[in-house]
């Protein structure tokens, strides 16, 4: 008999996609428990921990989604926490297995510090972060080139982007990545929320106009499910 699947989640939902490319899209959102990556300006951290007591079994997640699905919503967006981190990965394969083997679209986020080609190979589209420098994370040029020119067909590139430093090393990326004649895909600027802020008009404003000044490499596209439910809201 073949031993039990279990994953730590935090959290199986269903909402509309808030960032990126796919905003505005309902979905269903697996987002594990566990990251080590520790971007200072995180928004989840209480999905920092690798608890146990967050352990679930597969046929459990399952059972969630398929809930929430009703056979009318066939995506799912894998998020974290660090849904790449080691520890997940051989649990995360079973679970986009099993959702492709039920007909689901797999989105997988990715913090932007490493390639799980074995996870990457099966899902259909890879959210890949570039770390800024206001995260005090670094995504390497050299690793965003990879993944790009082996994941171009089913990607985007995100950056939180707090000040004119982050647009800055966003752009510096993205230039690499032209000078390299890198395969092209979406980048998605997202203005930075501070803790308590209800919409970073100021910020916002200030990202769409570096952009046009840099001769708009970038689409400028917020968090929607921050305005609209407040940016401490859960679930949503
Ligand atoms: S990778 Fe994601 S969950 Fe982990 S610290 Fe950064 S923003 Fe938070």
């Amino acid at each position: 008999m073949r031993p039990m699947t279990t994953l730590l989640i935090n959290s199986v939902y269903r909402a509309t996609e808030g960032e990126g490319i796919h905003i505005g899209i309902p979905q269903i959102f697996v987002r594990f428990q566990g990251c080590n990556i520790g971007c200072v300006n995180c928004d989840t951290k209480e999905t920092w921990d690798f608890d146990p007591s967050y352990t679930v079994s597969l046929d459990e997640v399952m059972e969630k989604i398929e809930h929430l699905s009703q056979d009318i919503i066939k995506r799912v967006s894998i998020t974290g926490g660090d849904p790449l981190h080691p520890s997940h990965v051989p649990s995360l394969i079973e679970l986009i297995k099993e959702l492709k083997t039920r007909g689901y679209f797999v989105n997988i986020e990715a913090a932007g510090t490493r390639i799980v080609k074995e996870v990457f190979d099966i899902a259909d589209f890879v959210s890949y972060d570039f770390k800024t420098p206001s995260t005090q994370v670094r995504t390497s040029q050299d690793l965003l080139l990879k993944f790009i020119n082996e994941y171009s067909s089913k990607a985007q590139v995100k950056a939180v982007v707090a000040n004119k430093k982050d647009f800055e090393a966003t752009y510096d990326a993205f230039h690499f990545m032209k000078a390299s004649k890198a395969a092209s895909v979406p980048w998605c600027l997202t203005p930075c929320y501070e803790p308590e802020e209800a919409f970073p008009m100021n910020r916002f404003q200030q990202v769409v106009q570096l952009n046009e000044s840099f001769g708009l490499p970038f689409r400028v596209i917020g968090q929607q499910h921050k305005w609209v439910y407040g940016p401490e809201s859960r679930l949503v």
